[in-house]
């Protein structure tokens, strides 16, 4: 059995960049695991002609019952969505987010957090800061996003010291995500500028 469990690990991890709904661990499709575009049946067959599919997935389509209820948050049923040639990139306001909108969110609120976060701070706010960083592998909605993140403090523990250090160190986890989606990587000397300063005028 453990066997198995780690041969389909394997077998999903090859899989970084494939189209479509990415499924869930339970083996069901996972919505805020993937793209807006791949939560329509027709989405979930497009192949992205500009590499912007960057979810992981296994291509597989879920149940139509699923697939209806995405095509409907998707603005119309499946049948609509065929005959309907623009799609949203991202999902009409008033739905729940998909694994990009979660992601900026997530990315502008760390990323503002650790800009803010002091120069010099007490015990408390280390630990606090540690016990936020530490709770997203095990509660980040996105399972599979969760996964590599837990993977990645795992061998780059939080460096909580002070203010630069936790904002390097956030810059640069966040900068593995980039590379695993094919996304260009930020450079790091700019992150006061982007979460705190603004730019030179
Ligand atoms: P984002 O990557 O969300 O970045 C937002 C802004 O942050 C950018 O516009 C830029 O100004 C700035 N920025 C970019 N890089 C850096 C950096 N290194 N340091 C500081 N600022 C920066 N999506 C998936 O499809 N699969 C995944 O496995 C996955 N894993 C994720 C894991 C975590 C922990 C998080 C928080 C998100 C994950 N996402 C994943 C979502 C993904 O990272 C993006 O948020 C999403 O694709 C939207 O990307 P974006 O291009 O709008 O900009």
């Amino acid at each position: 059995m453990a066997v198995e469990d780690a041969s389909q690990n394997d077998e999903r991890k090859k899989k970084t960049v494939p189209p479509g709904m990415v499924m869930g661990p339970d083996g069901k499709p996972c919505k805020i695991c993937t793209a807006f575009r791949n939560w329509t049946p027709r989405a979930a067959n497009h192949t992205e002609s500009d590499g912007s599919n960057k979810s992981r997935a296994n291509g597989t389509q879920g149940p139509s019952s699923v697939t209806s209820m995405m095509a409907a948050l998707a603005g119309g049923t499946a049948k609509a969505q065929s005959t309907t040639p623009v799609r949203p990139d991202e999902p009409p306001p008033g739905c729940p987010p998909d694994v990009e909108q979660l992601g900026r969110a997530t990315w502008t609120f760390l990323h503002t957090t650790a800009a803010y976060y002091p120069d010099k701070p007490t015990p408390k706010q280390r630990a606090n800061m540690l016990s936020l960083l530490h709770a997203l592998p095990i509660l980040y909605p996105c399972t599979w996003c969760a996964q590599d993140l837990g993977e990645s403090l795992a061998v780059h523990p939080p460096d909580v010291r002070n203010r630069t250090a936790l904002s390097l160190w956030l810059c640069q986890r966040h900068n593995e995500v980039n590379e695993k989606l094919g996304k260009e990587t930020f450079d790091c000397s700019k992150v006061d500028e982007r979460w705190r300063d603004g730019p030179a005028d």
